[in-house]
């Protein structure tokens, strides 16, 4: 059984958050120490370790944070613009939160998509 993270307490707003959306699938909130204007989190309300945890059933959780990464852009005034959705796997990907969680992070422009 997969450790919580302090993601799941942000879900069930037991600790402060920035929540910006939610619903039954999924909860978006605001990037602690964010890198951009527009940092965003949005996860699965539900605990999925990493990306390589994800099995079908996860699916509708995940479409819907794609739909609400969109929806959130809207919001923030940076759809036309642009913007850049970026989520890690594990140690290389520089996960550090083991909760899946997709970055949206916007509002200037951004550098190359990898620094190295
Ligand atoms: P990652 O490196 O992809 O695992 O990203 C984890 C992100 O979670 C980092 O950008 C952190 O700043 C962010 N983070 C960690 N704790 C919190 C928190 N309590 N509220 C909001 N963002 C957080």
């Amino acid at each position: 059984m997969a450790e919580e993270t302090i993601f799941s307490k942000i879900v069930r707003r037991e600790i402060p958050s920035d929540i910006v959306y939610q619903d039954d699938l999924v909860t978006a909130f605001r990037d602690i120490t964010p890198k951009a204007p527009t940092h965003v989190l949005i996860i699965p309300n539900h605990l999925i370790p990493t990306i390589n945890d994800i099995t079908e059933a996860d699916e509708t959780a995940l479409g819907r944070m794609m739909s609400v990464a969109a929806k959130i852009a809207k919001e923030e005034g940076i759809d036309e613009d642009g913007y850049r959705l970026i989520m890690n796997c594990n140690e290389h990907g520089g996960q550090e939160v083991f909760h899946i969680h997709m970055h949206l992070i916007g509002g200037r422009k951004l550098g190359p998509m990898l620094a190295k």
